[in-house]
C-alpha cells in the first residue's frame, strides 16, 4: 500500500524494511534534491551540504515560527522552535543533543539553534519594566499561543508531533506531490513547508511526547557561580537511577515573586551569541577532517524566565583536546587563537614578547601548517577582543591571557640535550618564557630537568629525579597543556559569570559533542568519547522508550514490551564499580604502578583487565597472551577495537608538584590565581582523566535527564569537504554508528500513531455513512470492510487511540478522501 518515493520520506520511521541501506539511499536520495534535513519521528537528521543554502535567516525563522512545530517539514528551525514552544507551552526544560563525526555539521547546527531561540524569545525580562519588546531584525515576538497556533496539548504525548496537523488533515506525503525541490532559482525562496503537505502523519507521537514525569524548571547547578539554592524540593521525577541528584526546584517553586528581577535581556543575547568566536578561538582548530573543528564537548544551557526571554546562560565543556597544543597531525594546526594573536597583536607588544612569525614556533611549525583558507586570523582576533569586552573580560585581563599565549610558544621551543638532568640546548626560549610567565629561569629550567616525587609511607621524603632529555621535553609539553587548560576554563568561566542568572528559570540546553568515534586505530581518546555516547544513549532509551511505556500504563493499555537493546550492560562494563569496570581497572593500575614507564603500566593493565572481567558479553580479548595491547567494546552502535598504548599515561594526567610549585611563584599574580591548589597536600588521590570523564558525564546526564530531549544526528556525506556529494559509503557508516535503526527501531516498536479518542473519531468516523459512537463501532466496520485490516491493528486506551502501523492509518485518509 505504501509507496516509498524516489525522493525518500521525510519520516524515516516509515521505511517498510528499514536497515542500513536502505535508511542511506532515503538520506541520500533527499540529499540530491537539497533537502538535507530528514526525520525519525521527532529526531532530526541533517547532512552537512558543504555549501549555504537558501534555507536559513530571519525570513526562514519567521516562517517556522508562524508555523506550528507539527506543521513543519523536517528543518532544523522547527526542531527549534518545538523546543521553544513546549518550553512555553510545558514550562518545562529542554534540550537539543546533536551528535555526528568531525565535520559532520554539529557546531553549524547549534549555532542556528541558538540564533532560532535568540531571534524569537522577547528582549524584556519578567522582573522588567516591559519596555517594548520588539526585537531584532523585526520578528514577532513569541507570545506563547495566543495566536492562531493549536492550542497547547491537550494530553501528555500529544502535542507535539501531531498526529493531525493544524488544518486536520494529515495527508499522506509524496514529497514529489508537493512540488518539486527547494527551488532555488524559481525565485523566491521556497516556502519551508513543502514537504508538509507531502507528510504523512507523524507516527509515534510520543516518541517525542514527554515522558510522563514532571519535569521541573532545572537550576543552575549548585556548583558554580554562587546560585543560591532554592525553594524546590527534591527532582520530582520518581524512581530514575541516574546520577547524584542535583536540586531542580519543583514546580511550586516556579515564578515565585521574589526572583523577580530586572534582567538585561539584549546583553545576554549578546554574550551568547558572542562567546561563540571566544570559544571556538580557544577551543576549535583546523583539522584534516574539518577547518573549525571543535576541539572539546561543550553543554550550552540558556536559562529562561516567566516571560520566556534569555536570563542567563550556562556553559560546560568537557574533553578538551589539550594534546593539540603541543601535537598536531600534518597539514593541522594548533588551536585558532595562537594564530589569531600572532597576526592582531600590535608591534609594539609582539617585540616586547618576543613574537615573530608562526613558522618560527615549534608549536606552531610542525605540522607545516599555519594559515587557513578563508580565514583572516588578524580579522579574527579583533572579534575575540570584542567578545572578551563583551563577557567581561577586562584589558589587563587579556593583556594577562595573551602574554601566558605567547610564552607557551616560546616553551615550545625549548630543547634538551646530554644526560640526565638534561640541559637546554639554547638559553634563550627559556629566557622568554620564564620572563613571560613572571618566573625565574633558573627556577623554571630546574622544574623541567627534574621530577620531584614523593615517597615513603605518609609520601612525606620529596625525591628530585633527574630527567633526561626526553623526560624533560615530556614536562616542558605538560606544562604548555596546563597553562593552556587554565586559560580555557578561566575564559569558560569568565564567560559563565557573564551570563549567570541566580533566579529561577527553566532552560534550553544545546550540546554539541562528538558523536560515536571509530577510527582504523582507537584509543583511549576514542574509548572515552565513546563511553559519553554509551551514557547518552541511555538517556535516549530512558527517555524514549521508558516515556512510552508509561504511557501505554497510564492509558490503562496491556504491557506491550518494547524490544530494543537497553545499553546498560555496557555502560556497566566501562563504569562499573562492582564488579569493577574497566575504567576501574585502570585506575586501579595507575595507582599501583608508578608510571614512569607508561609501557610497562598498559602491560599490567592489559593483564588484569583479563584477569579481572574474563567473561563478558560485550568485551572481547582475542589475544590473552603476553603481548596483548588490544581490546574489543561491543558498543551499542557497533565494535570497537581500542589500542591500549598510552592508556595509562593518558589517564594519569599528572600536573607535576615542581611546575605548579615554579607557577605559583610567579610575579604575575594572575598566574598565581591561575594555579589554587595546594601541591603540599600529599593525601589528595590524583585525579585521573577517566574520573573526570565519569564524574562530567554523570553531570551531564542528570541535567538532561531533567529536560525533554530532543535529537540532532549530523551526518557528513564525504570525507572532502566537497559542496553537495554523497558518497553512499560514507554515510552508511554514520547511519550504523549513530544508531539510526535503533532509533528507527524503538520509535516502530510502539505505536505508529495515537490520537485522543474523539478527534479520531471526528475525523475517521466520516469514512462511514453514520457517525460512530465509539471507537469499538469505528473498528468493527473498518475491519467488516477492509479485510486486509486486523483488528488487532487498534487498541484503546482510557483516552487515545493507537493504531500499530502507518499502513493502516494511510489506507484510512484514502478512503477518507474518496468520500
Ligand atoms: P562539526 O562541529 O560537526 O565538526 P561543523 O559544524 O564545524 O562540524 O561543520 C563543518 C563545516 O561544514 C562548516 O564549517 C561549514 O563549512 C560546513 N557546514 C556544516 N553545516 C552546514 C550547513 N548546514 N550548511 C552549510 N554548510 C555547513
Ligand atoms: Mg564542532
Amino acid at each position: 500500500m505504501f509507496r516509498l518515493f524516489s525522493s525518500g520520506v521525510d519520516d524515516l520511521v516509515l521505511v517498510s524494511n528499514p536497515s542500513n541501506g536502505e535508511v542511506t539511499s532515503q538520506i541520500g536520495a533527499r540529499f540530491d534534491r537539497e533537502l538535507i534535513y530528514t526525520n525519525i519521528g521527532e529526531v532530526l537528521i541533517a547532512v552537512n551540504p558543504y555549501k549555504s543554502l537558501p534555507i536559513t535567516g530571519p525570513e526562514f525563522i519567521k516562517m517556522y515560527q508562524n508555523a506550528s512545530g507539527s506543521d513543519a517539514s523536517p528543518h532544523i528551525y522547527a526542531l527549534a522552535e518545538r523546543a521553544y514552544r513546549r518550553m512555553v507551552d510545558e514550562n518545562e526544560s529542554q534540550c537539543v543533543i546533536i551528535s555526528g563525526e568531525s565535520g559532520a555539521g554539529k557546531t553549524v547546527s547549534a549555532k542556528l539553534i541558538l540564533q532560532y531561540v535568540t531571534s524569537v524569545s522577547p528582549n524584556n525580562s519578567s522582573g522588567g519594566s516591559g519596555g517594548g519588546g520588539g526585537n531584532g531584525g523585526g520578528i514577532p515576538q513569541y507570545d506563547g499561543g495566543s495566536d492562531d497556533r493549536p492550542a497547547p496539548p491537550m494530553g501528555r504525548g500529544m502535542g507535539m508531533p501531531g498526529m493531525v496537523g493544524r488544518g486536520g488533515l494529515p495527508t499522506r506525503g509524496a514529497p514529489s506531490r508537493g512540488g518539486g525541490p527547494p527551488t532555488r532559482g524559481r525565485g523566491g525562496p521556497p516556502p519551508p513547508i513543502p514537504q508538509n503537505r507531502a507528510a504523512p502523519p507523524q507516527p509515534v507521537s510520543s516518541g517525542g511526547g514527554p515522558p510522563p514525569v514532571a519535569r521541573g524548571p532545572v537550576a543552575p547547578p549548585p556548583t558554580r557561580g554562587g546560585a543560591p539554592p532554592r525553594g524546590g524540593g527534591p527532582p520530582t521525577r520518581g524512581g530514575r537511577g541516574g546520577g547524584p541528584p542535583q536540586p531542580v526546584p519543583s514546580r511550586g517553586g516556579y515564578g515565585g515573586g521574589g526572583s523577580s528581577r530586572s534582567v538585561d535581556v539584549e546583553h545576554i543575547k549578546k554574550v551568547i551569541l558572542d562567546s561563540n568566536p571566544l570559544m571556538e578561538a580557544i577551543g576549535n582548530a583546523k583539522t584534516v577532517r574539518n577547518d573549525n573543528s571543535s576541539r572539546f564537548g561543550k553543554y550550552l544551557e540558556i536559562q529562561f524566565d516567566d516571560n520566556n526571554a534569555p536570563v542567563g546562560g550556562l556553559i560546560s565543556t568537557f574533553l578538551l583536546e589539550k594534546t593539540r597544543v603541543t601535537f598536531q597531525q600534518k597539514n593541522e594546526r594548533n588551536f585558532h587563537i595562537f594564530y589569531q594573536l600572532l597576526g592582531g597583536l600590535d608591534q609594539t607588544t609582539r617585540s616586547e614578547w618576543g613574537l615573530t612569525q608562526a613558522t618560527d614556533f615549534y608549536y606552531l611549525a610542525q605540522s607545516k601548517c599555519t594559515t587557513v583558507e578563508d580565514v583572516d586570523d588578524a580579522r579574527d582576533f579583533q572579534e575575540v577582543k570584542s567578545a572578551m569586552e563583551t563577557v567581561g573580560i577586562s584589558r589587563e585581563e587579556q593583556t594577562e591571557i595573551f602574554r601566558i599565549l605567547a610564552a607557551i610558544l616560546h616553551v615550545g621551543n625549548i630543547r634538551f640535550q646530554g644526560e640526565a638532568p638534561a640541559s637546554v640546548i639554547d638559553e634563550t626560549p627559556l629566557q622568554w618564557a620564564a620572563s613571560l610567565l613572571g618566573c625565574d629561569p633558573q627556577f623554571l629550567g630546574q622544574s623541567l630537568n627534574h621530577r620531584q616525587i614523593q615517597s615513603g609511607s605518609a609520601r612525606h621524603t620529596q625525591y628530585q629525579v633527574p630527567q633526561n632529555p626526553d623526560q624533560s621535553a615530556g614536562l616542558r609539553d605538560a606544562l604548555a597543556k596546563t597553562l593552556y587548560e587554565r586559560i580555557f576554563d578561566f575564559i569558560v568561566t569568565r564567560i559563565n559569570k557573564a551570563m549567570s542568572y541566580s533566579g529561577n528559570c527553566k532552560v534550553i540546553g544545546v550540546l554539541d559533542i562528538y558523536g560515536f568515534e571509530v577510527f582504523e586505530r582507537n584509543s583511549f581518546e576514542q574509548f572515552c568519547i565513546n563511553y559519553v555516547n554509551e551514557r547518552l544513549q541511555q538517556i535516549f532509551i530512558d527517555l524514549t522508550v521508558r516515556g512510552e511505556q508509561r504511557e501505554y500504563h497510564e492509558e490503562g493499555m496491556k504491557w506491550k514490551d518494547i524490544s530494543f537493546f537497553d545499553n546498560k550492560i555496557v555502560v556497566d562494563l566501562i563504569d562499573g564499580n562492582k564488579p569493577p569496570g574497566i575504567m576501574r581497572v585502570l585506575d586501579d593500575v595507575c595507582k599501583t604502578v608508578h608510571a614512569v614507564d607508561s609501557a610497562a603500566a598498559d602491560i599490567k593493565f592489559m593483564e588484569k583487565l583479563i584477569h579481572s572481567i574474563q567473561s563478558h558479553p560485550h568485551l572481547v580479548i582475542s589475544n590473552t597472551g603476553s603481548s596483548a595491547d588490544e581490546f574489543t567494546i561491543k558498543h551499542y552502535a557497533g565494535d570497537v577495537s581500542y589500542s591500549t598504548e598510552e592508556f595509562c599515561f593518558k589517564n594519569n594526567d599528572n600536573l607535576y608538584a615542581s611546575i605548579v610549585g615554579c607557577l605559583q611563584n610567579s610575579t604575575y599574580q594572575f598566574i598565581v590565581s591561575l594555579f589554587p591548589e595546594n601541591i603540599q597536600d600529599n593525601k589528595q588521590a590524583p585525579t585521573t582523566s577517566s574520573f573526570k570523564i565519569r564524574q562530567s558525564s554523570s553531570y551531564l546526564v542528570t541535567r538532561l535527564s531533567a529536560c525533554t530531549p530532543h535529537y540532532i544526528r549530523c551526518i557528513k556525506p564525504n570525507d572532502k569537504k566537497q559542496p553537495m556529494n554523497f558518497v553512499s559509503s560514507r554515510v552508511e557508516h554514520q547511519v550504523k554508528y549513530l544508531g539510526l535503526l535503533e532509533n528507527i527501531k524503538v520509535k516502530r516498536s510502539g505505536y505508529a500513531y495515537r490520537q485522543l479518542k474523539d478527534v479520531f473519531l471526528n475525523r475517521f468516523g466520516k469514512i462511514m455513512d453514520v457517525q460512530p459512537r465509539n471507537v469499538q463501532e469505528f473498528v468493527e466496520y473498518i475491519t467488516r470492510t477492509h479485510k486486509d485490516i486486523n483488528a488487532d491493528e487498534f487498541e484503546e486506551g482510557k483516552t487515545k487511540v493507537f493504531v500499530k502501523n502507518p499502513e493502516t492509518i494511510f489506507v484510512m485518509e484514502d478512503l477518507l478522501m474518496q468520500k
